[in-house]
């Protein structure tokens, strides 16, 4: 088969790889319909993620149709149209039994990562059970992608963590596609306000048409007066961090309110400075998070139901094959006004 395959910094390459086969009688073989490319996957791509090791494929996030299954596999079997959750869960680890899918003992972010990934016309998933979900008849596939891992982490590193509720202001640092998931679900729980911060005109504007009430230009205007001013001095009830640079990091403690919440979803290379010198009277809380993928079932009924649409998230199209080109659009988002590419198996 081909695939996406990682050789070291800077250099990836589309070619022959063996088609995997079951290695676990907990494992499926998923043939990938569609796939797409994260954020994590070019910060691998600079270097960022030392285990990813020569000759590994890439990717995390797709949808396929179940190939051949193991043994020990009850929930799936071949032919099924499954969502891969970009979390594997053993389900019966102690951080499983809680919920905690991102630390499972036996998972994790494993997949194009400590293992070979989605970005190839067929993959390996441990654990079947646990780590992929049916596709209700009748949903769009291409929306489903969105669900491994953007929509998820967005939700739950921003808007649950956030604990955003009716009438709050809530300012979003980083208008990427999951600073914009965390817009669009933030929505589910009606705050009063929401505030976009970004560098990118283009971004801004998509996250006015998904639903922000206000964007700010970080070059163009001072984030912290606009969002006093336009919360009576208080500042956010809840910020969410959606970078991951010391910066905005920074800048999302100047915006909270007293009894604020920021929640961080930006992956951090560097430290940052917590400033307690201001913080420590404010009663505010933050909050980390590495996505479990918990909400996933509550997400594909809010797809089905039309309560959310996150295919708005997808601009660019290409054919598996074309990935190596799928990557050099998504590296320059800003200048390609890309947001998440599709790429799609040859039928
Ligand atoms: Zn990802
Ligand atoms: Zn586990």
């Amino acid at each position: 088969m081909k695939a996406i395959v990682y050789h070291g910094p800077g250099n990836i390459e589309w070619e022959d790889k063996p088609r995997p086969v079951i290695l676990e009688d907990t494992d499926v073989i998923v043939r990938i319909t569609k796939t797409t490319i994260c954020g994590t996957d070019l910060h691998i791509l600079k270097g960022d993620v030392p285990e990813v090791t020569d000759g590994r494929i890439l990717g995390h996030e797709g949808v396929g149709i179940i190939e051949e299954a193991g043994k020990a596999v009850r929930k799936f079997k071949p032919g099924d149209h499954v969502l891969i959750s970009c979390i594997t869960s053993c389900g019966s680890c102690a951080y499983c039994r809680k919920g905690m899918y991102s630390h499972c003992e036996n998972g994790g972010w494993i997949l194009g990562h400590l293992i070979d990934g989605t970005q190839a016309e067929y993959v390996r998933i441990p654990y079947a059970d646990y780590s992929l979900y049916h596709i209700p008849q009748g949903l769009e596939e291409e929306a489903l992608v969105m669900l491994s891992d953007i929509l998820p982490t967005g939700f739950e590193c921003g808007v649950l963590n956030g604990e955003i509720k009716p009438g709050d202001n809530v300012v979003i640092v980083g208008a990427g596609p999951v600073g914009l998931a965390a817009l669009l679900t933030a929505q589910f729980y009606s705050p009063g306000m929401l505030i976009a911060i970004d560098m990118d005109e283009n971004r801004l504007e998509i996250a006015r048409k998904f639903g922000a009430d206000y964007s700010i230009h970080l070059k163009e205007t001072n984030p912290i007066e606009v969002v006093k001013g336009l919360t009576q001095g208080k500042g956010a009830d809840v910020v969410i961090e959606a970078v991951g640079v010391p910066e905005s990091f920074e800048l999302c403690q100047s915006l909270i309110a007293p009894g604020g919440i920021i929640a961080n979803i930006g992956v951090h290379g560097k430290p940052v400075t917590l400033h307690m010198e201001k913080l420590w009277s404010h009663n505010i809380k933050i909050t980390t998070r590495l996505v479990d993928t918990v909400t996933i079932p509550l997400l594909l009924k809010t797809v089905q139901s039309g309560k959310l649409t996150p295919e708005k998230l997808i601009t660019h199209h290409f054919k598996l094959y074309e990935g190596i080109t799928a990557y050099q659009v998504f590296k320059h988002a800003s200048a390609e006004k890309a947001l998440k590419v599709i790429l799609s198996a040859e039928s």
